[in-house]
C-alpha cells in the first residue's frame, strides 16, 4: 500500500490570504511554489482510497494524488485528526453543492463526532447520507474499511481543544509504519514523563515519523502570539532529537507556517536539518507501507 502527503503546510498554505511579506511573495508570482494543509492519501491494498484530513484545497490535493494514479474518488473513508480549520474545511466538498457524495466513512473521535452532530452544516452531510461518522477509541487499531490492508491507531495528543481533541495517526501496512502528527502543543504534554521521542516511537513501533515542525523558531510570529498558537518549535524539536543514529526511525517535519524558512530549498536552516539526519516533507512524497 501507497501513501502520499498531499500538502505540508500548516492550516493556511502558500502563500496565505493577506501575507504581502516575502516568505509568500514568490508563491503569489509562480504558482508551482504554492503548497496546499497537510493532507494524506493512502491507496489500500485493495485499491480502496482513503484520506487523512479534508481541506479546503481537495481539489489541488486530488489534481495531485491522480497525477501519480489514484483508483477510487471519492474515497471510501476519510479520518480527522482533530477540528482546526485546515483539517476540516473541505468537509463540505463532499456535499450535495460540490461532488455529491454518499457514505463517505468519517472515522473521528468522540469528541470531533460530537462536533460534526452539533454543527449544523455537517450534521446535515450525515442526515443527507454523505457521510458517515465511525467513532475510534484511542490506541486501538481499526481497518478504514474491511479488506483495505492497513490499520490506523488514534493516539491522543494534547493540542489546543477548544473545539475537539486531537490525535495523531499511525498508519500500519505490511511492511511498515508512518506516524502523522501534524499538531501538538508541546512535547512534555505528548510524552509520559522520562520519555523520549525517540523512545516513544519505538514504543509504537513507528518507522517513520510525520511531526509538527510548524515554526522553525518564535521570531517568525509576534510574541502576543506565542501563547495562543504554541507549537514546539523544529529548533526545541532538534536540541532533543540530536543527531540521527543509525537505526533511529525516519522523522520528517510537515505543516510548516507560511514564515518558516524550511518552506524555502535553499535555507541556512534546511541545509543544518538535513546535515543532522532528519528530514523535511515534500508534496507530493510517496511512503510505501
Ligand atoms: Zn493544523
Ligand atoms: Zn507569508
Ligand atoms: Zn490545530
Amino acid at each position: 500500500m501507497e501513501v502520499t502527503l498531499l500538502g505540508i503546510t500548516q492550516d493556511g498554505g502558500l502563500p496565505q490570504v493577506g501575507c504581502l511579506k516575502d516568505c509568500c511573495k514568490e508563491a503569489r508570482l509562480s504558482p508551482e511554489l504554492s503548497k496546499m494543509p497537510v493532507s494524506l492519501g493512502i491507496q489500500g491494498a485493495d485499491g480502496s482510497s482513503h484520506m487523512i484530513e479534508a481541506s479546503r484545497m481537495m481539489a489541488g490535493q486530488f489534481d495531485l494524488w491522480n497525477s501519480i494514479g489514484i483508483r477510487e474518488w471519492p474515497p471510501s473513508s476519510v479520518s480527522l485528526t482533530h477540528a482546526h480549520l485546515g483539517h476540516t474545511d473541505g468537509l463540505g466538498l463532499f456535499g450535495r453543492e460540490v461532488m455529491g457524495s454518499s457514505g463517505v466513512i468519517l472515522h473521528c473521535s468522540p469528541s470531533m463526532g460530537n462536533l460534526l452532530n452539533s454543527t449544523p452544516s455537517w450534521s446535515a452531510m450525515i442526515d443527507q447520507g454523505v457521510i458517515i461518522p465511525k467513532l475510534w477509541s484511542s490506541m486501538e487499531p481499526f481497518e478504514p474499511t474491511t479488506s483495505c490492508g492497513f490499520t490506523i491507531t488514534a493516539v491522543p495528543v494534547p493540542h489546543r481543544s477548544e473545539l475537539s481533541d486531537n490525535h495523531a495517526l499511525i498508519i500500519r501496512g505490511k511492511k511498515k509504519s508512518l506516524l502523522f502528527m501534524p499538531d501538538q502543543d508541546s512535547w512534555s504534554e505528548t510524552l509520559e514523563e522520562g520519555l523520549g521521542i525517540l523512545d516513544w516511537l519505538r514504543g509504537m513501533s513507528v518507522d517513520i515519523a510525520l511531526i509538527d515542525g510548524t515554526f522553525w523558531n518564535y521570531d517568525e510570529i509576534s510574541s502576543r502570539d506565542v501563547s495562543k498558537i504554541p507549537h514546539p518549535t523544529v529548533v526545541e524539536t532538534l536540541e532533543i532529537l540530536g543527531n540521527r543514529r543509525s537505526g533511529d526511525p525516519e522523522i520528517s517535519f510537515i505543516h510548516f507556517n507560511h514564515t518558516n524558512p524550511l518552506l524555502n530549498d535553499e535555507s541556512d536552516e534546511c541545509r543544518d536539518l538535513l546535515k543532522m539526519g532528519w528530514g523535511i516533507s515534500k508534496q507530493g512524497e510517496v511512503y510505501h507501507l
